[in-house]
């Protein structure tokens, strides 16, 4: 296997320090290392992994740590362009985009342009702009490669398959915390109720997405750009367990499915030595030790977060930029408590409501489209 030199986006993140663990397990290198602002963890990354450039987004909290790594020699950047640097470096040969939201956009684009392999950890990047990013990656030879343990799963049960004969992908969801509550039960819960995740450990954002199963609408539409499926081949069934990461069902019926524990190192791994396997981190499933799988029809109208993102899928052009950026400024509002749960889904849809959809967006029309929502979504 070849020796992986990567560039970590958003390294501070959940994502990111599972992928660290990943990379000094796997004896692999780091060129770059990024985070908006906890100086103090990248520092320690940086001291431990010695990459040739670190960033931080905030700009006094890059100052702080340009102090802390004077001794290092290390180049330290910041602003908002850093993390486009950090992203084509000419050392790296991969990508991890860890970054939260429409923000790893950009970065996400400069990699492809510098025909690195992009480890996609942003989902935000493929629901807003999914064909402008597939289309410049395939443009480009850079292959994009999924980190979301869903589209990890689809990727691994395609391979030595012929694209033409499937029939359909099943997405699985936990069903997140709130699965079989009633909505009058929900109208009250709290952001510390909707972070306790059942099964996985992840970052605060994707944690209140699963609670609203928005998590699995975006999944639809990244399952989309990157398989290349219309809408009516994607289901989405509820798995509570999270141990069958997803399923490919081909013309035959045969149905293949990934199975594995809920560690989000395995698919980060698979990611960075794909076509290879290799020994990792990850802990083996015990299938004797397993509970019973369980699987039943995710419920629109409790969670109508999802059925709002398949509508926006529908509509396509611009419709999803615009559902993803209200909805990162109500979970960024219900987090903060100035929210109920339920306004979630109100401030999308009337974000969807207003926007008209622009057709085959532009760059500068998805991040405009972007704004806009944010906007309505904050009034
Ligand atoms: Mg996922």
């Amino acid at each position: 296997m070849m020796k992986r030199v990567i560039s970590v986006l958003g390294s501070t993140g959940s994502i990111g320090t599972q992928s660290l663990d990943v990379i000094h397990a796997c004896g692999m290198s780091v060129a770059a290392l990024t985070t908006y602002r906890s100086v103090e963890l990248l520092e320690r990354q940086a001291r431990r992994f010695h990459p040739t450039l670190v960033a931080a987004v905030d700009e006094t909290a890059a100052a702080d740590l340009k102090i802390r790594l004077a001794d290092t020699g290390i180049r330290v950047l910041s602003g908002r362009e850093s993390l486009t640097e950090a992203a084509s470096l000419p050392q790296a040969d991969t990508v991890i985009t860890a970054v939260v939201g429409v923000a790893g956009l950009e970065p996400t684009l400069a990699a492809i342009d510098a025909k690195k392999r992009i480890a996609l950890a942003n989902k935000e990047t493929l629901v807003c702009a999914g064909e402008l990013v597939m289309r410049r990656a395939e443009e480009a030879g850079a292959e994009v490669i999924p980190v979301d343990s869903e589209h990890s799963a689809i990727f691994q049960c395609l391979q030595g398959n012929r694209r033409d004969e499937v029939k359909r992908l099943i997405l699985t969801a936990s069903g997140g915390p709130f699965f079989g509550k009633s909505k009058d039960e929900l109208e009250r819960v709290t952001p510390a109720q909707a972070l306790k995740h059942p099964n996985w450990s992840m970052g605060a954002k994707v944690t209140i997405d699963s609670a609203t199963l928005m998590n699995k609408g975006l999944e639809v539409m990244e399952a989309m750009r990157l398989y290349r499926m219309p809408l009516e081949k994607i289901s989405v069934v509820i798995h509570r367990e999270s141990i069958i990461h997803s399923l490919v069902e081909y013309c035959d019926g045969a149905q293949l499915a990934q199975l594995g524990t809920a560690d989000m190192r395995l698919p980060i791994q698979y990611a960075l030595s794909y076509p290879h396997r290799v020994t990792g981190p990850a802990e083996p499933l015990d299938l004797l030790s397993c509970p019973p799988l369980t699987f039943t029809p995710p419920d629109l109208e409790t969670f109508p977060c999802l059925a709002l993102a398949m509508e926006a899928a529908n509509i396509g052009g611009t419709a999803p930029a615009v559902l993803n950026g209200a909805n990162e400024v109500a979970v960024g509002l219900f987090l903060k408590g100035s929210i109920g749960f339920y306004d979630i889904p109100a401030l999308v849809e009337r974000a969807l409501r207003e926007l008209v959809p622009v057709p085959n967006p532009s760059l500068e029309e998805i991040l405009e489209a972007d704004r806009t929502a944010r906007i309505i979504a904050m009034r």
